[in-house]
């Protein structure tokens, strides 16, 4: 069979049924469960060859002729949940055992220990652009939705306030109530300057923690440092949100990395320092043309800060298993996703247009030396270039850490399936040190073949994801102040 060929499988009406009646149905579920049950997953097509580093000597030769597609399926990695929710749930996973370990420690080289730092759960939001309809929050009694609003109408002859209560899911949550009166621009610039709003802010709060402990921030490097992870998640109206977990550390050294601080201040002193930190910052915008005015940024009143209480038994606290679960799940939604299922969303479709229309009027005014120059280009995210999880360099391990163990797992248990003989397991890892692949593949698409493969696949996965929640579900001791920890966390 040819390369060619591969677009042109003998299949009819391809359904699921004719996948699982076919020769190779098994192989190709393995190559499914390979995939971490991918819903788009890469097609390649080649070789790779395996070689002895030391002799040089051809090894063996992997043909994806040989599989039963003829082509090699390789998972799509995306993070979004919308695009692929294997991948995705997969970087949840990765995500929360990131933050999980920075949290409680015990785990990934974190030592237990960081598990008694100061750890404070931080949300710093946006200030209002406009009245939008809301939701009440689960769980809360039933509310009307802008009733704190003055009554009458606006000068567009719309009301200002609404009195309905709406579900969650009502497609007018987040919509303006009246589109004229709501500041895009306002919005699309606080968006724009939002990665340096937090950029500040943890310049102040180091400084701050310094400063109330009476030293030099160069002096309190000695004794402690401040540790981030971050996470940006997007609010109906499409205003960006960050939730941060805050920690307290001594100064790393090459044998300890995640020190105690060597002064002792509760999470209490360290979510005051923060909130401090929050109201301190603001940022003087460059008006975008000589139309527009100056703007000056802040974060919005409804900052929050919670200590969170690793050893605690009142219900009520902030637990760590609740604020890694939290976060780990925003990690993989972003702007597209906001979107109410099927219905154009009028509110977040003027806000692009007015990322586009901004970028469009300060080329015109200043061209590239603009600092709203690429602004259109972040037009799809709103206007937020930041990252959407971001942490300190010791706040956990990393990403790539994490993926280079899953690899190495599933590499060696490969090693282990496909050798027939009986060399001891050491051997076998031994003698990987010492081979080289080389990949010979090229990219003939992507996506399951047939309708009924995607089927087969996205059932597959649903059962996977099923069971790898039992699972971590099971690893998590205790789990208190749940229910109420979500109310709570939800705005
Ligand atoms: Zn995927
Ligand atoms: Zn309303
Ligand atoms: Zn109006």
């Amino acid at each position: 069979m040819s390369a060619s060929d591969l677009y042109f499988l003998d299949v009819d009406e391809p359904t699921a049924l004719t996948r699982m009646l076919s020769d190779g149905f098994e192989d190709w579920s393995k190559q499914v469960a390979s995939t971490g049950f991918c819903s788009r997953p890469v097609r390649l097509f080649g070789q790779a060859r395996t070689f002895d580093r030391r002799s040089g000597q051809h090894l063996s030769t992997f043909d994806s002729r040989a599989l039963p597609d003829s082509v090699l399926y390789v998972r799509c990695g995306n993070r979004r949940a919308s695009r692929c929710p294997s991948c995705s749930h997969e970087y949840q996973g990765d995500m929360w055992h990131l933050l999980s370990a920075g949290v409680s420690g015990g785990d990934k080289g974190v030592p237990e220990s960081v598990s008694t730092h100061p750890l404070v759960f931080l949300t710093l939001t946006a200030p209002s652009f406009g009245a939008v309809h809301s939701s009440t929050r689960p769980g809360a009694q039933p509310r009307p939705c802008t009733v704190n609003a003055a009554p009458g109408l606006c000068e567009h002859g719309r009301p200002r306030r609404c009195t309905e209560r709406h579900d969650a899911d009502d497609s007018r949550v987040g919509q303006a109530l009246c589109p004229d009166c709501y500041d895009y621009e306002g919005h699309a610039v606080w968006q724009w300057h939002c990665p340096e709003l937090w950029r500040r802010f943890t310049i102040r709060l180091r400084r701050l923690v310094a400063a109330r402990l009476g030293m030099s921030e160069k002096a309190s490097r000695n004794l402690l440092r401040v540790q981030f992870a971050k996470v940006g998640e997007y609010q109906k109206r499409g205003a960006i949100h960050l939730h941060a977990l805050v920690r307290l550390d001594g100064a790393p050294s090459d044998d300890d990395p995640f020190p105690s601080p060597a002064v002792d201040v509760p999470a209490s002193w360290l979510a005051e320092r923060c909130l401090e930190a929050a109201r301190d910052i603001e940022i003087d915008a460059a008006p975008v043309d000589a139309h527009d005015s100056a703007r000056v940024l802040r974060f919005g009143p409804q900052v929050d800060a919670r200590p969170v209480q690793r050893h605690s038994d009142d219900e009520s606290d902030v637990s760590p298993e609740m604020v890694s679960a939290y976060l780990a799940k925003y990690a993989t939604k972003a702007a597209g996703d906001v979107a109410v299922d099927g219905t154009p969303n009028r509110h977040l479709k003027q806000l692009r247009e007015t990322c586009l229309d901004l970028c469009g009027r300060a080329l015109l005014h200043e061209g590239f030396s603009s600092p709203y120059a690429l602004l259109g280009k972040w037009a799809d995210a709103l206007g937020f270039r930041g990252h959407f999880a971001s942490k300190s360099r010791r706040f956990s391990t990393t990403l790539g850490t994490l993926r280079d163990a899953r690899r190495k797992y599933h590499r060696d248990r490969e090693q282990l399936e496909t050798h027939t003989d009986h060399a001891s397991t050491d051997d076998q890892l031994d003698a990987a040190e010492h081979i080289v692949v080389l990949n010979e593949f090229r990219f003939v698409g992507q996506g399951w073949l047939t309708p009924g493969d995607a089927e087969l696949a996205r059932s597959a996965a649903d059962a996977a994801r099923e069971w790898k929640d039992t699972r971590r579900a099971a690893r998590q001791p205790h789990k208190k102040g749940k229910n109420h920890g979500q109310a709570l966390l939800h705005r």
